[in-house]
């Protein structure tokens, strides 16, 4: 693959090729990608997301679920951030944390809203640590992006981006596995979140995870950041298909003379 100047990459428009612009082109439409799709959408600008697989179904969280990292006491933050950086040997930045704590506590709402059935808690509150019902959550983001305008090419994986003279990314052109043919979508912005790439842990969902957009992104002369912490699985029974860390929750670990290891429960702090 190598990325191609935009003005001299001209796709035929016959047979079922297909030639689209949009203001923004989101590529992978696992949770991130829905997420942004649907942000940008509900700006009113013209949103194109292509999927390798289907959209709802495809990707680690679909086929699985996440539990999520949801501080709902503000005065609890400082602790949940302060826990974290220890366990990342202090390299995180809180601007980050708290971006994120910010953007998890308004979409749980979200999709609380939309009707997600968080499990509930003791009290009868919605329990909303929790996206285990990866199906369910995926569904609802491909019901809700469609309702916001988004246009859904599944089936479709990209292959390379798209630069202009000036080597700015401006969009995007794959294949139409099903429909046959090739896409190409010129794009003011394009959103790279085509997952990790995991299609080695034979983990369920992960086929999809080839490190696309990584490859796409470094054709592109995008610079990498925190890629060493990247490369780690979780622990899994070995009958199992998905190497989810739930049950970190649960279980207590220890070195091989039996002594507890400490701290592998912080992660769901
Ligand atoms: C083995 C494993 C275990 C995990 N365990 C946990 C856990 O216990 N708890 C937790 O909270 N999280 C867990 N996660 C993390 C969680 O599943 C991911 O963080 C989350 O799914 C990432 O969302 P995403 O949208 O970035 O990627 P994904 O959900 O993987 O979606 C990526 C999407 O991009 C598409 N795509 C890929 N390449 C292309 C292409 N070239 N063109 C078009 N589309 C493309 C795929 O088809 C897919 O739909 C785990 C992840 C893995 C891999």
């Amino acid at each position: 693959m190598s990325a191609n100047l935009l003005a001299s990459d001209q796709l035929s428009n016959n047979g079922s090729d297909i030639n689209l612009e949009a203001d923004v082109l989101v590529i992978g439409g696992g949770p991130a990608g829905a997420w942004a799709a649907y942000n940008a959408a509900v700006q009113a600008v013209r949103v194109i997301l292509v999927d390798k697989g289907y959209c709802g179904s495809s990707g680690a969280t679909a086929s699985g679920g996440t539990s999520v990292w949801y501080v709902a006491n503000p005065d609890q933050r400082e602790t949940a951030m302060a826990s974290r950086e220890a366990l990342g040997g202090f390299l995180a930045e809180r601007s980050w944390m708290e971006r994120v704590l910010d953007r998890t506590h308004a979409n749980l709402y979200e999709l609380g809203n939309w009707g997600y059935p968080f499990p509930s808690e003791q009290q009868g509150q919605p329990y909303y640590r929790s996206l285990q019902q990866g199906a369910e959550y995926m569904r609802l983001m491909r019901k809700q992006i469609k309702k916001a305008g988004v246009q859904i090419l599944d089936h479709s994986p990209a292959l390379e981006l798209l630069v202009d003279k000036e080597g700015a990314v401006a969009g995007a052109k794959g294949i139409r596995r099903q429909a046959g043919g090739r896409w190409i979508v010129r794009a003011k912005a394009v959103v790279i979140a085509t997952g990790g790439c995991a299609f080695l842990s034979k983990a369920l969902g992960c086929n999809v995870l080839t490190g696309d957009g990584y490859l796409m992104a470094a054709e592109a002369g995008a610079q990498m950041s925190g890629m060493e912490f990247s490369n780690a699985y979780a622990l899994t029974p070995a009958f199992a298909s998905v190497t989810k860390g739930a049950f970190y929750r649960w279980a207590t670990f220890t070195y091989e003379d039996g002594t507890v290891i400490e701290g592998n429960t912080d992660v769901f702090r």
